[in-house]
Order: structure tokens, then C-alpha cells, then sequence
């Protein structure tokens, strides 16, 4: 997955006129709203004018990779760097709310209420829709921390 852009790289190529047509006070509490996927680039009028075309177009591309599940999450795992271990199933906050036994590595995982489950000795995503990132906003990183091997990390 490619560097989040930060916020002032958003900023730079919105049209920076304060004009608060999309509700906002300014162009740059609108940038951290986009990053922070709370708004949609629609939602800024001026960009749909043809002096802000490329602009409009830049900042799609920007912001594409982060808009799914995965994206909100900023979860991104490297496959070849997993072993499999299981850590960041069963420490998983989002995973024990749903499914209490996983702590103790019981039971069977619902896939609809599981951010990640292991399969063939991999680690393989489920519903990031439920992690604490996404469903509650917060900044959960604990699986980050338990992939002693790296595979997982929290971009964003
Ligand atoms: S509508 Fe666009 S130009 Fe106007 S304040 Fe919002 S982001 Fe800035
Ligand atoms: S960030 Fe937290 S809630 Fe989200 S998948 Fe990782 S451990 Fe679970
Ligand atoms: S903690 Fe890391 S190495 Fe272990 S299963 Fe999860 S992603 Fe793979």
C-alpha cells in the first residue's frame, strides 16, 4: 500500500479559496476531513470546475487507496513475512468483543465478526468494518504490535 499523503499535501490541491461551500471554515479543515475519509471530494463544489479538473483527478488517486476497509483500518499486511503465529487473531480487541473464547484459542470464528482469521497458515482478513479503528474511531494498533514479525503494520 502506498504513504498516506498528509494532510497538507491534500490541502495543496484543493482550491484553497475559504469560500465554506462545503460547510467547512476552511480549505484545510476540509483536507483533514478528506484524509480522515469523513468527507467526499464531491462535496467541495469548485473542484468540479474545470480550472480544478487535475486537481480533482490527483486527489482521487491520492485518497483511492485508502478509502475501502482496508484503508479506514490502515491494516496492511505483507502475506510473505506472516508465519502464521495467530498473535494478532487472538489479541485483537474487535475479535474478543465479538467472539470472548478466542482469547483462550477456542472457538469458531464468524467471519462476518472477525477482522482476521488464520487459513493454511496465514493470516487472512475477514471484516475490517469491525475494527476499533473503523467501527469506533480510535487509534487500536495492538495487532501491530503483537506481529513480532512485521507482517503487519498500521499505516496512517
Ligand atoms: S468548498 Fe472547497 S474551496 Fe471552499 S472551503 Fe470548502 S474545500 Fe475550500
Ligand atoms: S487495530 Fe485493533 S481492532 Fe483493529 S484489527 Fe488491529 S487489534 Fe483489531
Ligand atoms: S501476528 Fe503477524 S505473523 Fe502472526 S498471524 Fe498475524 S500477521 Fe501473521
Amino acid at each position: 500500500m502506498p504513504k498516506k499523503p498528509s494532510a497538507f499535501e491534500i490541502y495543496k490541491l484543493l482550491p484553497k479559496k475559504n469560500c465554506k461551500e462545503c460547510g467547512e471554515a476552511t480549505c484545510m479543515v476540509f483536507a483533514t476531513k478528506l484524509l480522515a475519509l469523513e468527507r467526499k471530494i464531491e462535496e467541495c463544489p469548485l473542484l468540479e470546475e474545470p480550472m480544478f479538473k487535475k486537481n480533482a483527478e490527483k486527489l482521487a488517486d491520492l485518497l483511492e487507496p485508502f478509502s475501502g476497509e482496508v484503508g479506514l483500518s490502515g491494516v496492511n499486511i505483507n502475506a510473505d513475512l506472516c508465519t502464521g503465529c495467530g498473535n494478532c487473531v487472538h489479541c485483537c480487541p474487535a475479535n474478543n468483543k465479538y467472539h470472548p473464547e478466542i482469547g483462550q484459542g477456542q472457538g469458531v470464528l464468524d467471519e462476518e465478526k472477525t477482522t482476521y482469521k488464520i487459513v493454511d497458515g496465514k493470516v487472512k482478513i475477514c471484516n475490517l468494518n469491525i475494527c476499533k479503528r473503523v467501527e469506533e474511531k480510535t487509534a487500536c494498533s495492538v495487532c501491530e504490535t503483537f506481529c513480532y514479525s512485521k507482517a503487519l503494520q498500521i499505516i496512517g
